[in-house]
């Protein structure tokens, strides 16, 4: 991977504004910019890997907090009770374009169905 710095980490390092929901130590969570879904926040791990499959890989513990901290960020936005979708876009076909992984949570409203 680059060591070029990635919009994410300028948003977390705060040189960015962005509109945050919920942060701890290892991850961040904040509105996506363009949202898809009433609800539509962001959760990336404070340590770069380019894709959930390299974060997988390289740090199991990390991913798992990535993971608590969307059902954390479901909660702060009134949605654990009414049901949200966890989406890691991946690489080219899914349109990833932030290489920093991230998870999307996407809820608030009735959402649509996965493909095209
Ligand atoms: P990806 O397509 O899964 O890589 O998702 C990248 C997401 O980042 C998209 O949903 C964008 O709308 C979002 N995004 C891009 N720039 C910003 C920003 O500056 N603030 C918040 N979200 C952003």
């Amino acid at each position: 991977m680059s060591d070029a710095e990635t919009l994410f980490e300028r948003i977390i390092a705060g040189e960015l504004p962005s509109d945050v929901v919920y942060q701890d130590e290892t991850t961040f969570a904040f509105r996506d910019i363009n949202p898809q879904a009433r609800v539509h926040v962001l959760v990336v791990p404070r340590k770069r890997y380019r894709n959930v499959a390299e974060l997988a890989d390289a740090d199991p513990q990390l991913l798992a907090d990535v993971i608590a901290t969307a059902a954390k960020v479901a909660e702060l936005e009134g949605i654990s009770g009414t049901g949200y979708r966890v989406v890691f876009n991946t690489d080219q076909d899914a349109g990833q374009t932030v290489f920093h992984v991230h998870a999307h949570v996407l809820g608030g409203e009735q959402l649509g169905l996965f493909g095209r």
